[in-house]
């Protein structure tokens, strides 16, 4: 391979295989939402079946503890709902306020990759809140030591993802515990360990259980190993596009009315593919008065993005909040997962 591609994936594997095997290192195995509906098909289930009892079994069986990335899905949701009120609220005001509307989701790499490189005007446009990936190996980093009874040096964070650029986002150097930014020089200050030390696709997770001699069909499924593997209804639509809007919707919602958001209505933007929108008006208690935000989703990114983007930029915009997806139908179609067949695709099942 011209990119060492394989080369890569098997010293990440042979890595995790070493980590497993030191009795004085908890491996800690973080699971995506997107990966539990693909990998099964890697062991000749039916495509598209839900593992996740059977993949925390084997993920026991091959020694990781399990924490499911749902978990911190969650804790992503209150942040990116929680920043959202507060843009809308000082904005309303008329208050200063560092990030600015609408503001983008953060937790795709390839996007925000591609806000640095071509559109850094939009960077106080992106939410602050880390991914669910990243929010993963700091809190199994943190209070993982806690959990586990042991030194945060001696936990070994494993993520399991359908994306390849997750690699490249857990290995920035923001991820860093030691990480601190000196605008002097704009250097970091140091580095002692990485919030998530591996990332390994779907395919990957396959070929591991593989070389473990774990055969995921055989497996029992098992219950969570910690409060890790616990999660709302709203952790597990991430995967899909439109999932992380709505989740963050849903808990903004509540937070400025005490009530359920009823059915978000999304409708497709005439003249633009790959983009839909909902508005949803509330009245909102903080404020005390009617409020309607308006939101979009795009994925499919490189083909869709520009549009909105241009809009964002001439300051014309009509949204709040925007969901940035890179692949089709987001993430249970990233590079990382299983290859599917000729005319199938994860999204018609997911
Ligand atoms: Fe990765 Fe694609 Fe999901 Fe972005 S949309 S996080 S590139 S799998």
């Amino acid at each position: 391979c011209p990119f060492d591609a394989i080369e890569e994936t098997h010293s990440a594997i042979n890595q995790v295989i070493e980590k497993l095997a030191d009795p004085k290192t908890t491996v800690v195995g973080i699971i995506a939402p997107a990966v539990r509906v693909a990998i099964g098909e890697e062991f000749g289930m039916k495509p598209g079946s839900l593992v996740t009892g059977e993949m925390y079994g084997a993920m026991h069986k091959g020694g990781f503890r399990v924490f499911d990335c749902n978990f911190s899905a969650d804790l992503t949701i209150m942040e990116e709902g929680s920043e959202l009120i507060h843009r809308v609220h000082a904005s309303a005001k008329g208050e200063a306020f560092e990030g600015k509307l609408p503001q983008f989701t953060s937790c795709c790499p390839a996007w925000v990759r591609m806000v640095e490189n071509q559109y850094p005007a939009l960077i106080p446009h992106l939410s602050t809140a880390k991914s669910p990936q990243q929010m993963s190996g700091t809190v199994a980093k943190t209070y993982g030591t806690e959990i586990y009874d042991t030194d945060a040096n001696d936990i070994f964070t494993v993520s399991v993802m359908p994306c390849t650029a997750k690699k490249m986002e857990a290995s920035r150097e923001e991820f860093n515990d030691a990480w601190e930014w000196n605008i002097e020089n704009g250097k970091s200050s140091g580095a002692s360990y990485q919030d998530v030390d591996v990332v390994l696709t779907t395919k990957e997770l396959a070929q591991l259980f593989k070389l473990l001699q774990i055969d995921l069909s055989q497996v029992a499924p098992a219950k969570g190993d910690s409060l890790f593997a616990d999660y709302s209804g709203a952790a597990t639509i991430f995967g899909n596009t439109g999932g992380v809007m709505e989740a963050a919707l849903r808990t903004a919602h509540k937070v400025l009315t005490d009530e359920e958001l009823a059915t978000l209505e999304y409708t497709p933007v005439r003249g633009l593919e790959g983009v839909k929108e909902a508005s949803v008006t509330l009245f909102d208690k903080h404020l005390n008065q009617e409020i309607t935000l308006n939101v979009a989703v795009v994925h499919d990114m490189a083909k869709n993005i520009a549009p909105i983007v241009n809009e964002v930029l001439a300051g014309t915009s009509k949204y709040h909040f925007i969901e940035v997806m890179n692949c089709p139908g987001g993430c249970v179609n990233g590079a990382g997962q299983p290859v599917r067949g000729e005319g199938t695709s994860w999204m018609n099942r997911a």
